[in-house]
């Protein structure tokens, strides 16, 4: 079923200039590329994003980190585009991703893991809307 996902390469991953190398994962793992933006998320937005996490422990250190600085985000679509992704991604440690995935390769730790996708079709939904008008999207 063709699908859509939210991807974010995060903070750590547009400090040291990986967005090439991640985009490029993307595209080779069959994920199409239908909207991109750079921006950086204030405290609070970085809050109302991270909503579904704010009783866990590190919700004050993830949602500090997400709007230390500038971020990519983008629709992805394709083929199972929601569990392709999180494939494309790895494990949310990137101690104990497999190899050849993107938190693997550029993670730093378990809050530093370079990337976000949605992990429902229902918070995709919400993720997209969350970024995208539906101007800012491209059918292809
Ligand atoms: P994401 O939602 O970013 O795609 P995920 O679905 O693999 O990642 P979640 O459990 O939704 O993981 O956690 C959201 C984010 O919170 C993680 O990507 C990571 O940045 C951070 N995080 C998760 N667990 C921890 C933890 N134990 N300590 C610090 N940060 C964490
Ligand atoms: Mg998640």
């Amino acid at each position: 079923m063709q699908e859509l996902t939210l991807s974010i390469i995060k903070p750590d991953a547009v400090k040291r200039d990986l967005c090439g190398k991640i985009i490029q994962k993307i595209e080779d793992g069959g994920l199409r590329i239908k909207g991109l933006k750079m921006l950086q998320l204030s405290r609070e937005e970085a809050r109302g994003f991270y909503a579904v996490h704010r009783e866990k422990p590190f919700f004050e250190s993830l949602t500090d980190f997400m709007s230390s600085g500038p971020i990519m985000v983008a629709i992805l679509g394709g083929e199972g585009a929601i569990d392709k992704y999180r494939g494309i991604m790895g494990a949310t440690n990137p101690a104990e991703a497999d190899s050849g995935t993107i938190r693997k390769e550029f993670g730093l730790d378990i809050e530093k893991n370079s990337v976000h996708g949605s992990d429902s079709p229902e918070n995709a939904e919400i993720e997209i809307s969350y970024f995208f008008s539906k101007l800012e999207m491209v059918d292809r």
